[in-house]
């Protein structure tokens, strides 16, 4: 199989927060590993700008030491690395004053593509748009990129929008939810949409119901004080897990273009019932053997904030009334794991005497660990003794189905980034699609917040509360396990 990298055009990339957790970490570490496969053509640029006082030759130093704590072994490519730290740049900049800016305006080309990505505070997300333009930096065709989180409920995110569409046109805003730039989620399409196999069985006769797992084993710890004001139905289940929904419940859209892709996500959010309160468990992690327990964490010995939620819900149309979507996600669980599971229906009769086992089959998309997915298949169990059956998985894990080529199962922010530059938005998520999973994610909050409940302990290490089992024993059926 031929690894294909097709390189983009010239660019001019500024990461406003340039020396901030996000960009060491992620940013120019996946910048470096796309220079180095020779995606990032000569003559392009990077250029950092924070608020740190530092030089360009300072701001390499800097992103040398962070390509070689968070890029892999691809660091010690000394030769590439150095080729690349001369194509960085870095500006001091004040986003709330006029510091800087001018600078900024001589580096920045205008006939080259111009990409600014927002890798700082949302607060700062107004002053870098209104000096952008009133600098005159950003033309027509400048694309913006900006992180999450987009908004905390759904004025906050209005807000935000309104804010950026003052200066820029929908189509040069790319919010970003990098669980859309994973390999396995762009996979879940081509497998629904490109083959005939899958897309006959896609609905309410033949699905029972669907799973979404995210599972984490981190706690907050570090970043307590952010979470607590925000909790995991806003960190997680409002954009990755909604996002992940809507991959797999959507309609085919008419071609894989941006805006149908996009139309056919909202469509979903906007038929997502409102979840009852017994459907939802609140939880949160308790002191274990292996770490404090989240108000500890968070600082906060009288924390309500949620680190788990799970629930059950239902999408209001023709194909999928009547079969719940169950969502889960957590911190500090047992298995760092994320997982899609679509579980079919039984058979309707069986022809095989004596057979009393219920087999299904299931297909499981695994985003995390070892991307892949496998589809759960009866048969024969071999040897002789009459016609046993049993359930063997189809496992079609990345790393073994593509050889060397599984190396080019690249990091989520750098395939998004570069499809920032070529100018293709159908991984990024929409306002309009933002706006309305805060409108569905909102009443469930202020539930919550109204009626001061009170999440369930879960012990760290576990797969969360009780409560969150009961959810699906009450419907006869059992979460997956949670594997690393
Ligand atoms: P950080 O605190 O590590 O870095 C913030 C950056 O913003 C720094 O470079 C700082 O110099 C710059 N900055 C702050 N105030 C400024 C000002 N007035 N003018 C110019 N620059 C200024 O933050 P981070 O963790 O890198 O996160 C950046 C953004 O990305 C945030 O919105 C965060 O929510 C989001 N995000 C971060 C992560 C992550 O893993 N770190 C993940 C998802 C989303």
């Amino acid at each position: 199989m031929v690894s294909r990298v097709i390189p983009v055009e010239t660019f001019d990339l500024v990461i406003f927060g340039g020396t901030g957790d996000l960009a060491r970490r992620k940013i120019l570490p996946g910048l470096f590993r796309r220079f180095r496969s020779g995606q990032m053509p000569e003559g392009s640029r990077i250029i950092g700008a924070a608020r740190s006082e530092i030089d360009s030759d300072g701001y390499r130093a800097m992103i040398a030491e962070a390509i070689a704590e968070f890029g892999g072994d691809e660091a010690s490519d000394s030769d590439s690395l150095a080729a690349f730290l001369a194509t960085l740049d870095y500006v001091a900049i004040d986003a709330k004053g006029d510091g800087g800016w001018a600078d900024l305006a001589q580096k920045v080309r205008s006939d080259v593509v111009q990409a600014f990505y927002f890798s700082v505070a949302p607060s700062l997300f107004g002053d870098l748009a209104e000096r952008l333009h009133s600098h005159k930096i950003a033309t027509p065709d400048s694309r913006i990129v900006v992180e999450k989180p987009f908004g905390r409920d759904l004025d906050t995110a209005r807000a935000l929008n309104a804010v950026l569409s003052t200066h820029f046109n929908e189509d040069q805003i790319y919010r970003i939810d990098h669980y859309l730039g994973k390999e396995t989620v762009q996979n879940l399409m081509a497998v629904r949409f490109g083959n005939v196999l899958f897309e006959p069985l896609w609905n309410n006769h033949y699905v029972d119901h669907i799973q979404i797992t995210v599972a984490e084993t981190v706690s907050v710890a570090g970043r307590g004080s952010y979470y607590d004001k925000s909790g995991a139905m806003r960190d997680m289940v409002q954009n990755h897990l909604m996002q992940l929904l809507c991959l797999i419940a959507m309609e085919p859209p008419s071609r894989f273009g941006a805006d149908e892709v996009r139309d056919e996500k909202l469509k979903v959010i906007r038929a997502l019932q409102p979840v009852a309160p017994h459907h939802i468990v609140r939880g949160q992690y308790d002191a274990g053997p292996d770490g404090p327990s989240y108000r500890n964490d968070a600082e906060n010995p009288r924390s309500f904030t949620e680190s788990f939620v799970a629930l059950k819900c239902h999408i209001a149309n023709w194909r999928w009334a009547g079969v719940p979507f169950y969502l889960r996600t957590g911190k500090r669980m047992k298995a760092r794991s994320s997982e899609i599971t679509v579980v079919f229906k039984d058979l309707g009769h069986t022809i095989f005497e004596g057979d009393t086992a219920r087999h299904r089959n299931i297909l499981s998309i695994r985003l995390q660990p070892n991307e892949g997915m496998d589809l759960q298949v009866t048969i024969k169990e071999p040897g002789p003794g009459g016609m046993r059956l049993i359930d063997v998985p189809l496992d079609m894990t990345f790393a073994d189905a593509l050889g060397a080529d599984a190396e080019e199962v690249t990091d989520a922010y750098e395939r998004l980034i570069m499809d920032v530059i070529r100018g293709n938005q159908t991984l990024f998520m929409r306002g309009d699609e933002v706006e309305a999973a805060w409108r569905w994610t909102d009443p469930i909050i202020q539930g919550w917040e109204a009626r001061n409940d009170v999440p369930k302990l879960y012990d760290a290490g576990s797969t969360g509360p009780e409560d969150a089992m009961m959810l699906l024993h009450r419907d006869g059926r059992k979460w997956r396990e949670v594997k690393g």
